[in-house]
């Protein structure tokens, strides 16, 4: 079952970047384990997976302790972090999805051994419900970074609406990238912002035909497993 799903995302993957032809190695599917155990995460790191995403910083702490075996695992937190939890994790995970602050930054500068890979989360919409900076605040926090040597802003992270139109979601993930690309016309060393992490089951293809290098897929993963 996991191995089926598994091929069918690939092939959707690659359908998804010849439509714009772009490479298929272009992008990286992170598998969004949340919903399961770590059995069925070892399944799927035996499958050779080798990117990981969990979203609450207890569960990837214990996921990351059943799969120690699989050192060439990457791990990647893509929920949002609470400050005082930046010490437990910050040197346990090889990419953060969501920085969405200046406080939140200051503590991972604070705490970080090493420096970490880091998308900014956008808002792309301006929900309510959301966290992530506005797209026109976007640059402006980057440019506070500067001096923060253990944070590299690695790229920009967004979740498409929950229930929007193929149209909508095209409009979200287009303005991602030229956002992307305005960050790193600037050709800042601390900001390279070459990797967009955007797409998650339902909206994958279209996240990749926008330009998507990092998708973060759960469901479709498991669907019937
Ligand atoms: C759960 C989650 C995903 C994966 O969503 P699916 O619809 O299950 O593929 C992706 N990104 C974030 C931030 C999530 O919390």
């Amino acid at each position: 079952m996991l191995v089926d799903n598994l091929e069918k995302i690939n092939q959707d993957i690659r359908l998804a970047c010849q439509k714009v032809s772009r490479s298929g190695n272009d992008v990286t599917m992170i598998a969004v384990t949340k919903s399961v155990g770590n059995d069925t995460a070892k399944e799927l790191a035996e499958l050779g997976i080798e990117n990981m995403a969990e979203n609450r910083v207890d569960k990837l702490l214990d996921k990351k302790m059943a799969l120690k075996s699989f050192s060439s695992i990457k791990w990647h937190l893509i929920g949002n972090l609470q400050r005082r939890k930046v010490k437990s994790i910050i040197n346990e995970i090889d990419y953060f999805h969501a920085l969405d602050s200046l406080k939140l930054a200051e503590e991972i500068q604070k705490r970080a051994e090493q420096q970490i890979c880091c998308f900014v989360e956008v808002n792309v919409t301006g929900e309510e419900s959301k966290h992530g900076f506005r797209s026109d605040e976007v640059l402006d926090f980057i440019l506070q970074l500067a001096d923060f040597d253990k944070i590299k802003v690695v790229g920009l992270m967004t979740m498409a609406p929950l229930d929007a139109s193929e149209q909508v979601l095209h409009e979200v993930f287009s303005q991602l990238k030229k956002l992307q690309t305005a960050i790193n016309n600037q050709h800042l060393s601390f900001a390279p912002c070459t990797e967009l992490s955007m797409g998650m089951s339902n909206d994958f293809p279209i996240a990749i035909e926008e330009g998507a290098t990092f998708v973060r897929i759960g469901t479709a993963i498991f669907r019937g497993a």
